[in-house]
């Protein structure tokens, strides 16, 4: 089987000089998500998508100008997209259908991409392997005996098996990063605040962003600058930074290697400090950042104390599920974890529990000034995402397993997860990119040099796709 996918470019060229029609395109992506063997989605949208397809050709051929014409999307269920259920992986909104879209979706849509479908995730965006989802777990492209990572399992699958040509991810502590990094694709977590939360199913607001998830870091830049910028129904939106980047040969960069992580996650970023140094940037190695263990402590208790505020509206009266008593449908309703993140939120607010949470609000200010004063004097900071490559289910990582790309949430920081080489038993390793607020357009910059030097990264082989 031919396992060369075209990026969101060739596509866009390929429909623009005539050799392939937005009808065409979508067929052949769902041709292989109609046979979604990974648990990838949770709701196909296919007869809707021909049909936006063939809207978009006749919008075309009028002569509408659509910077996506025909790209096939495919978009994690904690987004809404109008009509369509929005269940964020768990009985409480299984059968939740909401009546509007997310402003990043509606963006997409207006610049003429195609919705294939909603993609599976952890419970409420909660966890970091896919495994926790109300309808089971997602397995890996590259290998079905390894999680796909998460909470974005299903969108990193369904790009990685060409299910669709891009999706949208949320990353609230690296939850498009690490399963883009263990799935062999690129993801950015934008600058807090540049990409609108409206429609996104809050898990913890102070932290998360919607994210482009591609198979390079030309197609993130180009969903990226379609979905950013201020919106007036989110008042914490803003406008993204400038568009043309520094040149690597002007770029200081700091390769972060910690002993905490794996000798395929080293190898990675020994390769792309590498790649990064022959493209004329000049790379400096440093010791110390920051303790991953910490900014993953952090992260929990802020994180879970914003849910046990956000989540608290599903109580069987508003939204979905519904067992009679509050208590029952939020027991009932709710899967393990999310009850467990859900009782240590209400404990770090309670007057007992409120050390934990006041000495979490310094921790994470002692955190982003760190990140502030490395990124002040590196234009980027290559580091890990994960202290691994894929796991197998029920293994997870340990304590400090989003301790890495947390720091970019806790300080609302941009960063991008590249793919950069597979490990002996071919699962993909990527390494992360940092950089100060709005600098999106350096971390392209960069991304793009390693994927220069690296070539194109290989898709997976086997059965799944
Ligand atoms: N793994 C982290 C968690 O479980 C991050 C989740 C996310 O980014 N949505 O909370």
């Amino acid at each position: 089987m031919n396992r060369e996918l075209p990026t969101i470019s060739e596509i866009i060229e390929m429909i623009k000089n005539g050799t392939a029609s937005p009808d065409g395109v979508c067929r052949s992506f769902l041709s292989r998500a109609e046979n979604d063997a990974l648990g990838a989605f949770i709701t196909l949208t296919a007869d809707a998508a021909l049909d936006a397809a063939s809207a978009v050709g006749e919008r075309l051929s009028r002569g509408e100008n659509l910077p996506l014409a025909g790209v096939p999307v495919a978009v994690k269920d904690n987004i809404c997209t109008a009509g369509v259920r929005c269940t964020c992986a768990s009985k409480m909104l299984e059968n939740f259908i909401p009546t509007y879209s997310a402003t990043a979706w509606e963006r997409l849509r207006a610049a003429g991409a195609v919705l294939v479908g909603k993609t599976n995730l952890d419970e409420f965006a909660m966890g970091s392997s896919g495994e926790t989802s109300f309808f089971g777990a997602v397995k890996n492209p590259y290998g079905p005996a390894r999680v796909a990572g998460g909470s974005s399992s299903g969108s990193a699958a369904a790009v990685a098996a060409g299910y669709a040509a891009a999706a949208l991810g949320s990353d609230t502590g690296g939850s498009s990063r690490l399963p883009a990094s263990f799935c062999g694709l690129v993801a950015l977590k934008p600058t807090y605040g540049t990409v609108s939360r409206f429609g996104l199913v809050s898990f913890a607001p102070s932290l998360e962003q919607i994210c482009p998830m591609t198979l390079t870091v030309c197609d993130a830049e180009l969903i990226y600058r379609v979905i950013a910028g201020r919106d007036p129904k989110d008042m914490t939106s803003t406008d993204p930074g400038p568009a043309g980047g520094r040149r690597t040969a002007d770029m200081k960069i700091a390769l972060w290697s910690p002993p905490g992580v794996t000798d395929d996650v080293r190898g990675a970023l020994r390769a792309a400090a590498d790649m990064l140094a022959s493209s004329g940037a000049s790379v400096t190695e440093i010791d110390s950042f920051f303790d991953p263990a910490e900014a993953a402590a952090v992260y929990m208790a802020i994180s879970s104390a914003e849910a046990s505020s956000t989540l608290s509206r599903y109580d069987g009266i508003r939204f979905g599920f519904s067992a009679g008593s509050p208590e029952k449908t939020r027991g009932d309703g709710f899967g393990k974890g999310v009850i467990d993140r859900l009782l240590t939120g209400a404990y770090v607010l309670t007057e007992d529990g409120g050390s934990r949470y006041r000495r979490a609000l310094s921790r994470r200010a002692a955190l982003t000034a760190a990140a502030e004063e490395m990124t002040s004097r590196y234009d980027v900071i290559l580091m890990p995402v994960a202290c691994s490559a894929a796991h197998r289910p029920g293994e997870g990582m340990g304590p400090a397993e989003d301790g890495y790309s947390d720091v970019a949430n806790l300080s609302g920081m941009p960063s991008l997860a590249v793919p950069v080489k597979q490990n002996g038993d071919g699962l993909p390793v990527g390494v992360g990119l940092l950089a100060g607020r709005f600098r999106e357009a350096d971390l392209f910059a960069a991304g793009r040099a390693i994927e220069r030097a690296r070539g194109r990264f290989p898709r997976p082989v086997g059965e799944v796709v």
